[in-house]
């Protein structure tokens, strides 16, 4: 059997955190190493690696959550916009396999980047998977 995840850990009050909001489902604690200030992380009680194995009254639940934090976080600091950020898989940078949306509040100039570089659409290409999706879509 796998280890808890640090998030079930911190769930179970085994570890601590700097809770912001708690409900039947879902928890929303400050990130312990912040990129800027604010940053805050929501998660699902329950322990999920992939968005897509999450229950979706649960699933609705974390956003309703994710909602209402990050509201509450712009809020208190005075301001509105945030990225809102998941990380789902490894390969997608996700460190703590615990289903989880970082709320990142943006101030105007602040500078952070995600670094990506944009490409161009290629019509063939586009035209194929858009087809393939709607075929995984309908199955
Ligand atoms: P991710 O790469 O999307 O899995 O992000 C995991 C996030 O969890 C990182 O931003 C970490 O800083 C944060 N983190 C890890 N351990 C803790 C902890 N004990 N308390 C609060 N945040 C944590």
């Amino acid at each position: 059997m796998s280890e808890d995840s640090i998030f079930t850990k911190i769930v179970r009050g085994d570890l601590p955190c700097y809770k912001l909001f708690e409900d039947d489902l879902t928890l929303a604690f400050l990130d312990i190493n912040p990129v800027s200030k604010g940053h805050c992380l929501v998660i699902c009680k329950e322990e999920y690696q992939y968005i897509e194995d999450v229950p979706d009254e649960m699933l609705g639940a974390l956003i309703k959550s994710v909602k209402r934090v990050g509201q509450a976080m712009t809020t208190a600091l005075g301001g509105k916009d945030y990225n809102l950020i998941v990380n789902n898989g490894p390969i997608a940078g996700q460190e703590v396999p615990h289903v989880h949306f970082h709320i990142v509040p943006r101030e105007p100039g602040d500078g952070l980047r995600t670094g990506w570089k944009q490409g161009k659409l290629n019509n063939d290409e586009a035209k194929d998977l858009a087809e393939s999706v709607r075929k995984a879509l309908s199955n």
